[in-house]
């Protein structure tokens, strides 16, 4: 994760998104490197997960990552998620969560969906507060607090997004109660009748 938290540095420094990934092969050598290249690119589709996975991908000679682990700075997008599955990446650590586009826990759960054979592991959180610290930090060039604020208003709007989820799951199942519960009422009327 330090390698990655260096090149989303760089990546900032060069007036991108904060973001940074390596890729590891299966003896934890690193095989991929990336940053965040959109504005340099011009190319909406340059995050540095990709950049990372398709360096990996021509030094392994392989589309197939299966025994490769991407370390993210910020939690994948729905686009990056999108992309482990299509190079069957085995594992996903990323430091911060994005209650924005977060596409592995967070809004969406990409990897873990049901509907997809391949799963591959995800950690989350890992040097949380440094990586979201990063992320923050165009919006700290120009406030007098420093980085911490950011950091617990993005943990309070994860935490109040648990409460909301929470609060849905309950409405959703009053509301299959509702629906479930007249039915059966009415096939034991009919039986009785
Ligand atoms: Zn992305």
């Amino acid at each position: 994760m330090g390698l990655a938290i260096e090149l989303a540095r760089e990546a900032a420094a060069e007036g991108e998104v904060p973001g940074g990934a390596v890729m590891l092969d299966a003896g934890g050598a690193v095989i991929g490197r990336g940053r965040n290249l959109r504005e340099a690119h011009a190319d909406p589709l340059a995050h540095a997960e990709v950049k990372a996975m398709t360096q990996a991908a021509r030094s392994l000679g392989t589309w197939n990552l299966a025994d490769c682990t991407l370390i993210v700075t910020l939690e994948p997008c729905p686009m990056c998620a999108g992309a482990c599955l299509q190079t069957h990446v085995g594992r996903i650590v990323f430091g911060a969560w994005d209650a924005k586009l977060g596409a592995c826990g967070s809004i969406w759960d990409i990897p873990r969906d049901p509907h997809v054979g391949h799963v591959p592991e995800v950690i989350g959180g890992v040097r949380e507060a440094e990586c979201a610290r990063l992320i923050f930090s165009l919006e700290n060039d120009n406030c007098d607090f420093n980085g911490n604020i950011y950091v617990i208003i993005f943990l309070a709007s994860l935490w109040s997004q648990e409460i909301l989820s929470d609060r849905k799951k309950h409405a959703r199942r009053r509301q299959q109660m509702k629906l479930v519960i007249p039915s059966k009422v009415t096939v034991q009327g009919n039986r009785n009748m």
